[in-house]
């Protein structure tokens, strides 16, 4: 059998986790929590990382610290998981979905523009697969109009656009380390912040509204209560493993790419034919080979393909049913122009086994079987 996904694990893991529960210090913002936030600033030239407990939360985070008010609106893609609209809809804006590129299935930034109104107040980009948005046109319209930008970049660590890491680009990065994404600590996730004026508030909105932080570092003689806020600091041990990924997170990248380089090369030759079609990764854009995904004709074929392969015991997985068409997405949104791809290309996506340490043989058992669905063996 092969799994769609085996969470990474590369073998400090558990020696780190020990050394926390060795440490007493089981709690958030431990040293580990802080190894990693540095880890990240150093890495991707990041003003200041914080981790919390998910990417879902590193969202619900910059939603409240763009200043949503009940009423705002914000646009986004349909094609997204839900965490991109939840967070903004819990903090009381309306939803307003544009339709997507169809090469690299991101938000279509010449579609941006015409969905801004007086009330739009943040533009939230979805690195999809990695792969970055169009971020100068996005960041050019969001100064020109005054608008947020928060980055959605849960798949994009260790991805660049034009050299600059995804989620230090926008006003707001975040960062999941879910076990389905390249660098995992169960559940978890990071907020970058880059504007220093955003530090203090996002501190106390993530440690339940009080200014804990600036006790700890001395700053003021007693902490307290100071504004609404949250618990979003992960425990020091999910901490502890993720630090024994990102030691090795250019191991981690350059397996994930090796296997990603593998399919492209290897079904090249179908595009070729005009039989499916692969990603594109735009010039400006270095990607973190978070996914590997074909295009088929169309949702019939996807489905007879999804079992095909699964009779082989080869586990693919499509995804988004796009966030428009989905019961929340009618209540909370509205779709702004046409769907011209959006749901079209959502029904021809597939997603092909991909995760660290996927054996060359099983990477070529999932290779020779795509050919055979395509009788092109
Ligand atoms: C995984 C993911 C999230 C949510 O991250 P969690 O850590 O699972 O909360 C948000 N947006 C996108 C695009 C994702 O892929």
């Amino acid at each position: 059998m092969i799994d769609f996904n085996i969470p990474p694990f590369t073998g400090k893991e558990l020696e780190y986790v020990k050394q926390a529960v060795d440490a007493h210090k089981i709690c958030g913002d431990g040293q580990f929590t802080k190894k990693c936030n540095a880890w990240l600033e150093q890495h991707f030239h990041a003003q200041k990382v914080l981790l919390t407990t998910s990417g879902s939360s590193a969202l619900d985070m910059a939603a409240l610290l763009c200043g949503i008010q009940p009423g705002d609106e914000v646009i986004l893609p349909s094609f997204t998981f839900s965490s991109t609209a939840n967070a903004f809809v819990l903090a009381g804006a309306a939803l307003v979905f544009v339709d997507i590129r169809p090469d690299t299935m991101n938000i279509d930034e010449t579609k941006i523009e015409s969905a801004i109104t007086q009330k739009t107040k943040v533009i939230v980009p979805v690195h999809y697969a990695g792969v970055a948005c169009e971020m100068d046109t996005i960041m050019d319209i969001a100064r020109r109009y005054g608008l947020k930008v928060v980055e959605d970049a849960a798949q994009g660590v260790m991805s660049y656009y034009k050299g600059r890491a995804l989620g230090t680009i926008g006003d707001f990065g975040c960062y999941s380390f879910h076990e389905t994404k390249n660098y995992s600590m169960g559940e978890g996730g990071a907020l970058v912040i880059n504007d220093c004026n955003y530090n203090d508030a996002a501190e106390i909105l993530r440690e339940k509204g009080t200014n804990r932080s600036k006790f700890f570092r001395g700053q003021v003689d007693k902490y307290t209560w100071v504004d609404f806020g949250d618990s979003y600091l992960p425990s020091d041990m999910n901490a502890a493993y993720l630090l024994a990924q990102l030691e090795v997170a250019e191991e981690i990248n350059q397996n994930r790419l090796e296997t990603w380089n593998a399919y492209y090369k290897a079904f090249h030759p179908l595009e070729e034919k005009g039989i499916i079609e692969l990603p594109t990764i735009p010039k400006d854009c270095v990607h973190n080979a978070h996914m590997f995904y074909i295009k088929l004709s169309c949702l019939e074929e996807r489905t007879r393909f999804i079992n095909f392969m699964r009779e082989r015991e080869i586990w693919c997985v499509f995804h988004y049913v796009p966030l428009h068409s989905a019961p929340a997405g009618l209540k909370f949104g509205r779709f702004q122009g046409q769907d011209n791809w959006t749901t079209k290309e959502s029904e021809r996506l597939v997603r092909l086994p991909l995760y660290y340490n996927l054996t060359k043989e099983n990477r070529e058992f999932v290779i020779k079987s795509v050919k055979e669905f395509f009788g092109e063996i």
